[in-house]
């Protein structure tokens, strides 16, 4: 693919991880190499001149105080360095080194005479001809000069930059390396992520993960977050399946029922009461069906955030007795005692509709689960932070295995088959107090009762 297009090679985080590592590691060494030879050089250049120096000061002392014969008298034969000295009076060579036949003297002429500690490089015939050269000048005004071949010196000094040059190749070559390796480390995690991204888009199935490799803590952590989405969204996914078949299930006896009183309306003839009678039920079945999509779509905006919240502060005793109130006729049919404990003053800011929606539930399951001579108890309170609302009965109760599952859309436990009811109930109560960021706790004992707890953020 990078063969036919070397404009994604150039593009591919992994090229470019590579090149700015390799980069990166070889100007590092590069400025690593350079300072050392520097450190290395200018030791063995102080080395070298070190003692020149000293000789120089030392001579130029001595031609001060026995002039030219002591100096004379003090070099001696084999001193490897050129000695010459310029007074008033003459310019002469006091030592040339045997082995400097092939000396050219006249680029000591050329070179003049320098300031004092002042070097400068002169140039032999051969490779091995190099010199350097620097002077002194004494009280006296006259100059000493010496000479020093520094081949030698040189020569160590081209070893050494030739051996830092050569080190450059297994730096690179390494850098190169830890460049793929590090890329790798780095890239590997969102490879992964692409392939399991391409399975889920060519299969469809969000059941596949990303494997975790403990390596690192933030590809750790973004890889588990991926996969926490993923398990998240295959959650919604399957519960929309569920919601849906459910639905599909759920509107086809209400639609039956539909179509077959309609089918007897039309087959029973013009009688008016039997039409009348027809078109009355299917409005109310038609009506089921309405409530049934409403508190859906309510349970689902309540879930997904989208609900429209009209927040106010209100006392929740009276709110409560309203709903109570509401409900006193079908609990007086029923036999069903109802109390309610309430302080006088407790305030809550939430969408009176809303919660008024959800007292309404909770109150009609109880009196609606709970048999004749049975009674039901509303209360609330404030605990620290918290309004708790409790809607407790002596009813049927629910059964432990029962417990997780009566929040769901359209659960109907086993026993309240023969009770009118949607299996929405509960699941809206949920919603609701989710979108105002409270919570809701049941417990229950079959045959005994239940509580419900409905806990509000102040
Ligand atoms: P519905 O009452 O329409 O069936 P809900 O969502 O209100 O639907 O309740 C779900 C299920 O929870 C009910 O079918 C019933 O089995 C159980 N349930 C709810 N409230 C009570 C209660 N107070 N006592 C016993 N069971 C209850």
């Amino acid at each position: 693919m990078f063969l036919k297009n070397p404009k994604l090679l150039l593009k591919s985080s992994s090229f470019r991880i590579i090149t700015w590592y390799t980069l990166f590691f070889v100007l590092s060494s590069l400025a690593i190499n350079i300072y050392a030879y520097t450190v290395a050089s200018s030791f063995i250049y102080d080395q070298s001149r070190k003692e020149i120096e000293e000789d120089i000061v030392e001579l130029a002392e001595i031609y001060q105080e026995d002039g030219l014969e002591g100096v004379e008298d003090d070099v001696d034969d084999d001193e490897p360095f050129l000695i010459r000295l310029r007074n008033q009076n003459s310019n002469l060579f006091l030592h040339i080194p045997e082995d400097w036949s092939d000396f050219n003297m006249e680029q000591v002429e050329k070179a003049g005479y320098l300031k004092d500690k002042q070097w400068k490089y002169l140039k032999g015939s051969g490779s091995e001809n190099e010199f350097e050269i620097t002077s002194l000048t004494t009280s006296d005004g006259s100059t000493l000069q010496f000479c020093q071949r520094i081949s030698e010196r040189e020569n160590l000094l081209k070893t050494i930059r030739k051996v830092y040059i050569i080190a450059i190749i297994p730096i690179v070559l390494l850098a190169y390396l830890g460049g793929i390796f590090v890329a790798d480390r780095a890239l590997n995690p969102i490879r992964q992520l692409i392939n399991t991204l391409n399975s889920i888009v060519g299969s469809g199935k969000i059941d596949v993960r990303v494997p975790v490799h403990q390596t690192d803590k933030l590809h750790e952590e973004l890889i588990s977050l991926f996969n926490t989405m993923l398990e998240k969204i295959e959650a919604l996914v399957n519960g929309m399946r569920n919601v849906l078949d459910n639905v599909a299930h759920d509107l086809r006896t209400p639609m039956t029922r539909f179509r077959g009183t309609a089918e007897t309306a039309l087959q029973s003839g013009d009688n008016p009461d039997t039409l009348r009678e027809a078109l009355s039920d299917c409005v109310e079945e038609s009506e089921r069906i309405l409530i049934m999509l409403n508190t859906l779509m309510d349970v689902s905006e309540a879930e997904t955030g989208a609900m429209k919240l009209d927040p106010e502060e209100m006392n929740v005793g009276p709110l409560i007795e309203d709903v109570v109130g509401l409900y006193g006729y079908v609990a007086e049919e029923k036999g069903v005692s109802v109390y309610t404990g309430l302080p006088e003053e407790l305030y809550l800011t939430a969408d009176r509709n809303w919660i008024r929606q959800v007292l309404a539930n909770l109150v009609d399951n109880a009196i609606k689960y709970t048999p004749a001579g049975g009674r039901v108890d509303v209360e609330a309170c404030r605990r620290e932070q918290e309004v708790v609302i409790t809607v407790k009965d002596t009813g049927v109760g629910v059964s432990p295995e029962e417990l997780d599952k009566i929040w769901e859309r359209l659960y109907r436990g086993d026993k309240s088959r023969s009770q009118r009811g949607l299996g929405l109930g509960l699941s809206l109560v949920r919603a609701i107090v989710g979108a105002h960021r409270g919570y809701v706790k049941v417990s229950s004992q079959p045959g005994a009762g239940s509580v419900f707890s409905v806990y509000l953020p102040v």
